[in-house]
């Protein structure tokens, strides 16, 4: 196992289970510190957290990420108990399926505040606290194939993933030379998300159209996310990176 991660501090959202799970882990493998948070499945965070031990510390918050006051608070917690951010990764995500006539406001306000106001809020954050510290910074966002694919039924979660995509290549541009943005846009992986509780079986057989024809593991994106904050990616930013099975080409 390499070690290019040490020394770093790394935040990732959403980290009690599935993805985020997997990329706070293989960050703390290869060296880094991490902190991390979830929303209210206490439960989950507790189980993730005891996963660290022997590996390297580790920090849990209970966060809304599209609660601007939850965020900030984080961040502080996180210099108050690391000393710095190195590594971002913002994760937190959910899903909603409905045809667009039966898609509420309230659906569209909630699926865009989580997935794509989370993200601005998180990527902000990490931002002002790297530009104090002033030596350079790291943020990758979770994004989806879905976010160029789009997908019928799923108008408010593919709209929510286009913005993280472009949102990152703005801050890409923005944040240069000293921060690098970067997106991964995953395909299918097998998480609570892509159960029977999330998703109908009709989008869940959608994911199996794809050249590989597979589901994709937690572990398959946090080996790119530890990849382009490690410094074997310096040269890298503004990028999407799809870890999707073929599902998108580009
Ligand atoms: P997941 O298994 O459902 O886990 C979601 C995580 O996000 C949990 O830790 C959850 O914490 C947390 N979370 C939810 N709402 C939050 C909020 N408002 N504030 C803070 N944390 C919140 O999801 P996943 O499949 O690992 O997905 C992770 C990311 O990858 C998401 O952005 C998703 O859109 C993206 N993605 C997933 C797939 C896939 O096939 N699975 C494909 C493409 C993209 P609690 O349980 O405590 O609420």
């Amino acid at each position: 196992m390499t070690q290019s991660l040490k020394g770093r501090v790394a935040v990732v959202t959403g980290a009690s289970r599935g993805i985020g799970r997997a990329i706070a882990l293989a960050m703390a493998d290869a060296g880094a510190q991490v902190a991390f948070c979830h929303k209210e499945d206490g439960a989950r965070a507790t189980e993730t957290l005891e996963l660290f031990k022997n590996k390297s510390n580790a920090f849990v918050m209970d966060v809304d990420v599209s609660n601007e006051q939850n965020v900030i608070v984080f961040f502080e917690q996180v210099i108050k108990m690391f000393g710095r951010i190195d590594i971002v990764v913002s994760n937190a995500g959910i899903i909603h399926e409905a045809p667009l006539v039966e898609t509420q406001v309230d659906d569209f306000d909630k699926i865009i505040n989580v997935n794509l106001r989370g993200c601005f809020l998180v990527n902000r954050e990490a931002a002002r606290h790297m530009k104090v510290q002033g030596d350079g910074g790291n943020i990758i966002n979770i994004a989806s194939d879905l976010g160029y694919l789009g997908r019928e039924n799923m108008v408010s979660y593919c709209a929510s993933k286009g913005g993280v995509i472009s949102l990152t290549r703005s801050l890409a541009r923005e944040l240069a030379p000293d921060i690098r943005v970067n997106a991964i846009a995953p395909g299918p992986i097998e998480t609570d998300m892509t159960s029977l509780e999330c998703m109908s079986e009709e989008a869940l057989a959608k994911d199996l159209n794809s050249p590989l024809g597979r589901y994709g593991k937690p572990d398959d994106i946090a080996a790119m996310a530890v990849f382009l904050a490690s410094p074997q990616a310096s040269f890298t930013t503004g990028q999407c990176y799809g870890v999707n099975g073929g599902s998108v080409m580009q």
